[in-house]
């Protein structure tokens, strides 16, 4: 059974969705490779709509402590 990890980028923070079965990824925020075992665990999940519904609430919340999704709403 394949898990679905959401890992944090250690060099932006920023967060990706990656299979478990996957040693590594390239984060699509800043284009480093993160590797799976050593990055920041932030859920798991078995259901890959679970997991990609669990990261864009992780998103939306680092957009509103930013400040980001303030401004995407004003331009
Ligand atoms: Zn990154």
């Amino acid at each position: 059974m394949t898990n679905y990890i959401i890992v944090a980028c250690s060099e932006c923070e920023g967060y990706l969705l990656a299979k478990s079965c996957q040693k590594s990824r390239t984060c699509p925020y800043c284009g480093s490779r993160v590797l799976l075992e050593k990055a920041k665990k932030v859920a798991s999940s078995e259901k890959a709509d679970e997991a990609s519904m669990i990261l864009r609430k992780l998103k939306e919340r680092t957009a509103a402590k930013s400040g980001k999704a303030k401004l995407q709403k004003l331009i």
